[in-house]
């Protein structure tokens, strides 16, 4: 067996231990952490303000003429898995799919589309599950994972103490949503981002991302500038890549459900 082998055997027993525990908990911030450039407060200071709860209306939306429908509750044939026990990356997505909707299995990866996307509209419904288990960011984790790695932040935020920077409607590690809009544990709930790709020449970044998030019909960010990449307890970089880049949808192994997934390309009409 190669290291290789090994690594991968190991790296999946503890995925496999992880999703057998319950009740897990999770820090509900950190002070040690470094302060984000530009900002007064540290990644996922425990000191910072949290938002304010707004009560959202209720009205899902359906796609427009021009959408990409990523998923339309019968399959994934639009998805391909990160990767996970006995599979390998780019395998088609293996989330369980039912009664309209599709659901995170434990220890499966993540799963990316294989259109790829720069400027998009996207609209995505998620729900985190009924039964409350967990704390803090063990709580219906999961996200929206544009190209491939600026995480919208999908998770439990129903009551549910966390840092602010990791809240429902995060731009993760930066940015806390304007306010916290949350539907309860169970409910669908909706996000309709607007992204505007960041650009670089070479290894060079000319133009950082900006994002408009709105959630449950709420505003949570408005063409609010993207610091970087996801990252956990480290401040977020840029690093360049691809105009065009899948999107994401985190497997964090805590259950969540997706349904109505579209997408529509807005860099053509920017040709026009
Ligand atoms: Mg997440």
């Amino acid at each position: 067996m190669t290291l290789r082998r090994l690594g991968y055997c190991l790296l999946f027993a503890t995925l496999a231990c992880a999703q057998q525990k319950k009740n897990r908990t999770s820090p509900t911030g950190y002070s040690d952490t470094p302060v984000l450039p530009g900002q007064k407060w540290k990644v996922h200071d425990i000191d910072r303000p949290r938002p304010a709860i707004v009560t959202p209306g209720e009205q899902p939306a359906m796609p427009p003429s021009d959408a990409i429908v990523l998923f339309d509750g019968k399959d994934l044939s639009h998805w391909l898995e990160e990767g996970g026990k006995n599979k390998v990356k780019g395998a088609p997505a293996t989330w369980k799919v039912e009664n309209g909707y599709t659901e995170v299995v434990s220890g499966s990866g993540s799963i990316y589309t294989k259109e790829k996307f720069g400027d998009m509209q996207l609209h995505v419904e998620w729900a985190s599950p009924k039964e409350v288990d967990g704390t803090s960011q063990w709580r219906g984790n999961s996200g929206i994972l544009i190209m491939n790695q600026y995480e919208i932040q999908v998770l439990d935020s129903w009551n549910n103490p966390t840092y602010a920077d990791g809240q429902a409607g995060a731009i993760y590690g930066q940015w806390p949503p304007l306010v916290n809009a949350a539907r309860k544990p169970g409910e669908w709930q909706t996000y309709d981002i607007f992204w505007e790709a960041p650009v670089f020449e070479g290894a060079k970044l000319t133009k950082p991302a900006y994002v408009t998030v709105i959630h449950n019909g709420v505003m949570l960010h408005h063409h609010k500038e993207v610091g970087g990449r996801m990252a956990h307890r480290v401040v977020g970089t840029y690093a360049a890549h691809p105009a065009e880049m899948p999107l994401g949808l985190q497997n964090h192994d805590t259950l969540v459900r997706y349904r109505n997934i579209w997408a529509r390309r807005i860099g053509k009409y920017d040709q026009q």
